[in-house]
């Protein structure tokens, strides 16, 4: 696909951000082209929108950034998947590790049906810890998860490893 070099071109590296050594894939600068944000979102519509996902859940906060467009162009609901203490209502709570600690990721209990069909989304695709968490929390309220998709992903995490079995669709590799 032609604009996949664009959206690519478009990700900022950030060297060093947040601490020493991490080479930060900053998708802001992405953000501010219009073509470059548009075609990223028509990619995910034109793949998810004939697979009868009726819930887009997009994980805080980056996955807000692309959710809600590709929820509102596919016909589905979007659901967002907070850090701890953020919703106000009653949730359900699944944790993760990262490299130095834990972390967690809070979804409200009624956002997602039995047997509805979801996609979970997020800007970039590490270690597949966060999105582990994510495919919990709506198997735990009984949505099947069609696929998890990011804009960037690292090869390794291409094979699947560590999501569950859940399928993994990547834009591009980090920069
Ligand atoms: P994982 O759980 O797969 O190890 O890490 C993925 C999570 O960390 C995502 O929620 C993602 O937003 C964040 N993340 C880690 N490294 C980067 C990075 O270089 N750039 C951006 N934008 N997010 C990152």
């Amino acid at each position: 696909d032609p604009r996949l070099k664009a959206i690519s071109e478009a990700i900022r590296v950030v060297p060093h951000f947040p601490k020493p050594g991490i080479m930060f894939q900053d998708i802001t600068t992405l953000l501010l082209d219009h073509t470059a944000f548009k075609d990223t979102v028509d990619i995910f519509v034109d793949r998810y929108r004939d697979m009868g996902i009726s819930v887009v859940a997009g994980v805080e906060a980056r996955g807000f950034m692309f959710g809600p467009s590709i929820a509102l162009a596919i016909g589905a609901k979007f659901v967002p998947l907070r850090k701890p203490r953020k919703l106000p209502g009653e949730v359900i709570s699944e944790s993760y590790v990262l490299e130095y600690g834990k972390d967690c990721l809070e979804m409200h209990v009624g956002a997602v049906q039995p047997g509805e069909r979801a996609l979970v989304i997020d800007d970039l695709v590490a270690t597949g810890g966060t999105l582990s968490a994510a495919i919990r929390l709506l198997e735990r309220a009984g949505a099947h998860v069609v696929e998890c998709a990011c804009v960037v992903g690292l090869r390794e995490v291409k094979g699947q490893h560590g999501l569950n079995g859940k399928p993994l669709y990547i834009l591009v590799e980090p920069r």
